[in-house]
């Protein structure tokens, strides 16, 4: 009799519980997942609704009843998506590249599928987006600004019911999966061109014919070093960098009633670089973000509670040229030169940018837009960012002024700096393998995706593959 072929999954975000759940109850797989981080329920337990988790914040920090522990925020069970603002947005255009690796219809698909998926686990049925009349006539409103509207449907989980969703996932994984919670992989282990297992933090080793690595933002350091270690050739991806804007939640309401999250794209006409819109949160809160020992700048609305304010981000993509390979380590240069003349997170007036002054709690204080991130420090972004970067943002705010007349208002508040990165790509192939054979890489990790969805399409079409060729023996 063939012996039960191994498998391991590293990481336990959105990817690598997708591939986890493709490979449930296959027969003759015997499927371990390893997560550096704790459980879902210990990270219910202590997450920033609990109150209690991690180390505290300074005295005098609004930010004191949050959790300031990374490793309660990116990891453990859920990853990333724990604790993110759970929208799930139902569009091969945002959230990925997955479309770089498969035809378009087979990204629909497959999206359609983990749709199902998410929906059967407690995600809601409710779809922003779905009125096609009112999209149309957004579209036809951004032409007339200057501006792409990108269409897409959205369903919104809220950050408070992401974890519950996603502790539904683990219970219907059963005792089908071995879940190896605060267990980190240090290596994956390669033999004649083949997995042969992976070695954890506590130096044992399990062993695997077949392995998905689903590290995430978290683990992206981890996973490009691996990747080198073991001879993978990556493609390099661009880096965003931009601010967050938040203004009156009215000022947006007639258009995130209909579309949730509208995607918008401008190319500035001094630089021609495109800057989109990202992660709209309308009634929401900016948030800080900790990615080893960086903060940059996010956004939250959850479904229940609402504030006065809408925020979302605009970034600015660049290419950079050769000799240059390391658009992360720029990313992060920018973040924390912002942490170096702040307590973390720069907040100005857009009026006050536009004048060529900083920011201070007074004139803030005054303003017609008061921050939802109370910590950030009131300054100037002018001695953060680089002119190149400014001048996009300002020129878009321009546009977008035209658009949703108010987003260009001297009182609207710009938070800096946002980053997100693409993690370094390895060369993969359709079914997102990598050059080694049986050696999976999926997710945000591995600089495929960067949304929720996606992620955890990526996830099912690795474990997919794996299912299908365990099952062939
Ligand atoms: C504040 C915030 C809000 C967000 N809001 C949204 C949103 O509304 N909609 C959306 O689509 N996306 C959102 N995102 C992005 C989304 O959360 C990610 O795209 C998604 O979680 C990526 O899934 P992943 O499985 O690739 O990685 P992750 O979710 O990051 O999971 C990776 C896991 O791997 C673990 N790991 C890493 N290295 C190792 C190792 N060596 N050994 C063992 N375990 C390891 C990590 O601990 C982590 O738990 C948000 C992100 C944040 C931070």
């Amino acid at each position: 009799m063939a012996r039960d072929k191994n498998v391991a999954i590293v990481g336990a975000g959105p990817a690598g519980i997708f591939a986890a759940l493709a490979l449930s109850g296959v027969p003759g797989a015997r499927v371990r997942m390893f997560e550096k981080g704790p459980d879902i329920d210990e990270r219910i337990a202590n997450s920033p609704s609990s109150h209690n988790g991690g180390p505290a914040a300074p005295q005098g920090d609004p930010d004191r009843a949050k959790p300031r522990d990374p490793k309660w925020m990116l990891c453990g069970w859920g990853g990333a998506g724990a604790f993110s603002d759970g929208k799930l947005t139902l569009s091969r255009d945002v959230g990925g590249q997955l479309t770089a690796y498969l035809p378009r219809d087979e990204v629909d698909d497959l999206l359609a599928e983990v749709d199902r998926m998410w929906l059967r686990f407690g995600a809601p049925e409710e779809l922003y987006g779905a009125d096609e009349a009112a999209m149309a006539e957004l579209s036809r409103r951004a032409t007339r600004a200057d501006l792409e509207f990108v269409t897409t449907r959205i369903r919104h989980l809220g950050t408070d019911r992401c974890p519950m969703v996603l502790r539904e996932m683990r219970r219907a994984l059963g005792d089908n999966v071995e879940v190896h919670a605060n267990e980190e992989v240090t290596h994956v282990l390669v033999e004649q061109g083949k997995p042969a297992g992976v070695e954890t933090s506590g130096g044992k080793c399990y062993p695997a014919d077949f392995v998905i690595l689903a590290p995430g933002r978290e683990g992206a350091g981890w996973f490009t070093e691996e990747a080198s270690r073991l001879g993978l050739s990556r493609v390099d991806n661009p880096v965003d960098v931009g601010v967050r804007v938040e203004m009156p939640a009215e000022v947006m309401a007639d258009v995130t009633d209909v579309a949730y999250e509208s995607k918008l794209i401008y190319y500035s006409p001094t630089f021609d670089d495109r800057v989109r819109t990202f992660c709209m949160c309308p009634h929401g809160e900016v948030v800080k973000e900790y990615t080893e020992g960086i903060v940059t700048v996010n956004g939250h609305s959850y479904a229940e509670k609402r504030t006065g304010n809408t925020n979302f981000a605009l970034l600015v993509t660049t290419n950079f040229t050769e000799p240059f390979h390391d658009p992360i380590a720029y990313g992060r240069y920018l973040a924390s030169l912002a942490n170096l003349i702040s307590d973390g997170v720069i907040v100005q007036r857009l009026g006050d940018l536009r004048s060529g002054r900083r920011s201070t709690a007074k004139r803030i204080g005054r303003g017609l837009v008061q921050p939802t991130l109370k910590s950030a420090t009131p300054g100037d972004l002018s001695f953060v960012l680089p002119h190149r970067y400014l001048t996009a943002i300002l020129e878009t705010l321009e546009a977008l002024d035209r658009f949703a007349p108010g987003i260009g208002s001297r009182h609207t508040l710009l938070y800096g700096v946002e980053v997100k990165f693409y993690s370094a790509r390895p060369e993969l192939s359709p079914l997102l393998e990598t050059q080694v054979d049986g050696l999976f890489a999926v997710g945000d990790g591995a600089g495929v995706t960067r949304g929720l969805m996606q992620a955890s399409a990526s996830g099912l079409l690795a474990g997919r593959e794996v299912a299908r060729r365990v099952s062939e023996g």
